[in-house]
Parts: structure tokens; C-alpha cells; sequence
């Protein structure tokens, strides 16, 4: 069998690139070092997989903090619309949740892999377990790709091989080192949207607890608001994590960065004075450990006491006016000092990559080596949270696969 082209990575962006691909009547091969398709795109979404943003295209560019205007034409392209009707074509209906978020009505990114898997046999695309070593030229354009069993031919290539996040899922960087060789840029990869890791024992104390409804705000050394979110934070044996903080870390900037919570957001701090007023008159003959279990989680008292430096075992009916007035603005702005990122391996996307300026935007194609093309994650652009970033690898993908062809 002889191919056209040779997909590189059998994840979100090399399905999805072998279908388009194959459409077009070429003939396809996708080779995939693990023994199945789709590893990570199976555990995105909590297994829900978030599949994108019900949004225009230039609203997902404004989600795109790094190199957002590359992915212009390719957005354009294949806007969320056509994502959506790809999916629904192919049988996997889909959902529209709380801030624009799409999802599987099955709620099983399951669905969303046997669309994709369907369609790669409706189009014929053959399929194959190989780990790819590298990509051979002639007169330095693409002419095959070698295997860690065989040389394959070929006349085009799409690397999708993503990024460094989740390495047992098979995003290993085995695509940087194949484009490096070719002469390509990588920029500096590191995590993004990743949890934090935090001074002090607080976190640790209340490690489990997760948060439903909390303000978060990411504050540089000097006092100035990096970001601000509302939602879900949960502590951890080394830090934070959770939603709202996975979208903080995209704009962490140095060391002594600070995470402000407000832990009250329903309650002014009036409001919340009375409260505790309330709560501490109901409770006045027990310990402070025990008046405070109404208003805090159990795992968050001895840390609030402590930072208070209250004794646990004081009265309530003796904790002062001064004492509570500290409390609100402790539950107002309970501040943890960021001493960085956790490893990129945790992190649910690779912040780095193939350089832009060296692919064209239109085509996803290489500037510097005819026949190579890009698409998903190990092309230098990452999103937030929201089906972003599986946005970027179908537009990207739909780029390199429809591109192919006039070639
Ligand atoms: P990948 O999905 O990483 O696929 C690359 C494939 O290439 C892998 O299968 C790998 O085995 C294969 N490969 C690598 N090297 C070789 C080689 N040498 N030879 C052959 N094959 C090779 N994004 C969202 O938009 N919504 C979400 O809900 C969401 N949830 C996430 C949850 C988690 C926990 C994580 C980690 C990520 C999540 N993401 C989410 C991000 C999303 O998963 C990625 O953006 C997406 O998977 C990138 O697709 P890709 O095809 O470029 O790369």
C-alpha cells in the first residue's frame, strides 16, 4: 500500500487532520504509538471532554493568551459552529452548559472518540501501531517517515504528536525533537493552566477540601490584580488547584505571586460580621473549633484559628469585637503565597512549541520544510479552560488537512 500522506499522532488533532485529509481523496496513514487512539482526549473533561466553546472565533482568540492572532485564518475556517456539526453528523450529540462549555449528551468523551473513530473508517483511513522516530527528506522536502519497526513513503506529513502534559497518555515531546532535527524552533515549554504550589502548612492541613463558590484573585508582588475568577478551588498536598486556580496559572508572572480568596463571596463584609455575630451567640458556651463549624468547612478551622492566633479551645463567648473583625477580613481575602508551578507533566496543556512565525497560518504548513505540517497542541499556542484548546486542535487540524491536497 502506498500512501499520500502520514499523520503523526493519533490524539484529537491527528484524527481529526486524517479525516479532513482523507475527504479530500487522499490516501491516509495515522501512525500511533499507543496501542489505542485518543488517550488524553479520553480524560479531558473529567471524561467528559469538553469538546469546545460555543462561541464566535474571535472570541476563542481572546482565550488564546499565547499567539491567539496565529490562529486567526484557522478559526475562521473552522469555527465551533462547523465542530459542532461535525460531531452531530457523525453521531455524537452534543450539549451546551454554563459558560458556553460543549459537551457530549452521553457525558462520555467515549462519544466523542467514536465519532472520530467512525469517521476515520467511513473515509478510509488506515490505521497503525508504530512509534514514528523521525521524518525523512528529499531535497529537503518531506519524502517519508521512518518507524521504529519500518521506512514508510510518503509525500506529506502532519505532525500531531502534542505536547510534554500527561506523558503516560503519550505526549512525550517526541515531536519537538522530530521538528528540531528539520531545523525548527521550539520555544521553551512549561505548564499552563497547572496547579500551584504554595508557602507554608495551610494548604497541606486542608488538603481534600475542595471549594464550590469561592472569589480567587492572583496578585503580583507589588498588589496588582493579574487575574480574577469565581468558582472552584480545591487544596492539595503541595499547594492549590482546581479550576479557578489552572486559569491563574496562565498569568502567574515571577516568584511572590499571591492568591486572595475570598471564601464569603455572597456575603458584604457587614453582612458577614453578622453572621458570625449570629453563629457565635448560638454557640457561646463551645470551644471556638466547635462555634466556627457552621460557617467553615471542619479542615479550614484549626488553619483560620491559627492564623488568627486563636486558641482553639477559647470560648466563644470571649472572642472580642477586634478578634472578629480580623475573622472577616481573613474570610474576605485569605491570602497564600505562590512558590511556583507544578511539573508541566501535571499540567493540562503545554505552554511552548513548534514558533509560529515559522508555519503559515493559513495552511499549518512549515515555512522551512515543503510537504511538513502542524496541528493541536505542539504548535506554540495554548488556551483556557472551556474546550479552547480541543478548538485549537480541530482548527488547526482542519488547516492542515484540507492544505494537503494542492500540495
Ligand atoms: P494529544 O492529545 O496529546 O495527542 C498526541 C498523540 O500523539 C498521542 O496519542 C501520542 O501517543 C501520539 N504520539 C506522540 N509521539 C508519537 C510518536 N513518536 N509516534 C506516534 N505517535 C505519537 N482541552 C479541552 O479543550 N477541553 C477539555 O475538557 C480538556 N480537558 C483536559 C483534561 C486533561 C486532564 C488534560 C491533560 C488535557 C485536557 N485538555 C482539554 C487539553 C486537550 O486534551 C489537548 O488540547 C488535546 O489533547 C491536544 O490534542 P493533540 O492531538 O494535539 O495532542
Amino acid at each position: 500500500m502506498t500512501y499520500d500522506g502520514i499523520i503523526i499522532g493519533g490524539g484529537p488533532a491527528g484524527m481529526f487532520a486524517a479525516i479532513i485529509a482523507a475527504q479530500r481523496g487522499q490516501k491516509v496513514l495515522l501512525l500511533e504509538k499507543n496501542d489505542r487512539l485518543g488517550k488524553k482526549l479520553l480524560i479531558t473533561g473529567k471524561g467528559r471532554c469538553n469538546v469546545t466553546n460555543h462561541c464566535t472565533a474571535q472570541e476563542i482568540m481572546q482565550n488564546v493568551p499565547r499567539n491567539g492572532r496565529f490562529l486567526f485564518s484557522a478559526l475562521n475556517a473552522f469555527p465551533p459552529e462547523k465542530v459542532l456539526e461535525f460531531f452531530e453528523e457523525n453521531g455524537c450529540a452534543l450539549k451546551t452548559e454554563r459558560g458556553n462549555r460543549v459537551f457530549p449528551v452521553s457525558d462520555r468523551s467515549q462519544s466523542v472518540l467514536e465519532a472520530l473513530q467512525k469517521a476515520m473508517r467511513q473515509n478510509q483511513v488506515d490505521v497503525r501501531t508504530a512509534r514514528v522516530k523521525g521524518i525523512l527528506t528529499d531535497n529537503s522536502a518531506v519524502s517519508g517517515v521512518r518507524t521504529d519497526k519500518e521506512t514508510i513513503a510518503c509525500k506529506w506529513v502532519i505532525l500531531a504528536t502534542g505536547g510534554l502534559s500527561y506523558p503516560t497518555t503519550g505526549s512525550t515531546g517526541d515531536g519537538y525533537t522530530m521538528a528540531k532535527a528539520l531545523g525548527h524552533t521550539i520555544m521553551p515549554c512549561q505548564g499552563s493552566l497547572v496547579p500551584l504550589e504554595t508557602e507554608g502548612d495551610d494548604c497541606q492541613d486542608m488538603q481534600g477540601l475542595s471549594l464550590r463558590n469561592c472569589g480567587v484573585k492572583l496578585l503580583d508582588t507589588k498588589g496588582k490584580v493579574l487575574f480574577k475568577d469565581f468558582g472552584e478551588l480545591l487544596f492539595t498536598h503541595f499547594g492549590v488547584s482546581g479550576p479557578t486556580v489552572l486559569s491563574a496559572s496562565t498569568h502567574l508572572k515571577g516568584e511572590g505571586c499571591r492568591l486572595v480568596i475570598d471564601l464569603k463571596p455572597a456575603l458584604d463584609e457587614g453582612k458577614l460580621n453578622d453572621r458570625i455575630l449570629r453563629d457565635l451567640d448560638m454557640y457561646k458556651n463551645r470551644s471556638m473549633e466547635n462555634a466556627l463549624t457552621d460557617l467553615l468547612p471542619r479542615s479550614m478551622i484549626p488553619v483560620v484559628l491559627r492564623r488568627l492566633g486563636v486558641d482553639p479551645e477559647m470560648q466563644a463567648n470571649s472572642f472580642n469585637k477586634q478578634q472578629r473583625r480580623a475573622l472577616v477580613e481573613l474570610l474576605k481575602a485569605f491570602s497564600i503565597t505562590i512558590t511556583g508551578k507544578r511539573p508541566v507533566a501535571e499540567a493540562i496543556i503545554t505552554s511552548g512549541g513548534v514558533k509560529t512565525s515559522e508555519i503559515d497560518p493559513k495552511t499549518m504548513q512549515s515555512k522551512l520544510v515543503p510537504g511538513l505540517y502542524f496541528a493541536g497542541e505542539i504548535i506554540d499556542c495554548d488556551a483556557y479552560t472551556g474546550g479552547f484548546n480541543l478548538q485549537i486542535a480541530w482548527s488547526t487540524a482542519y488547516a492542515a488537512g484540507s492544505a494537503v491536497q494542492k500540495d
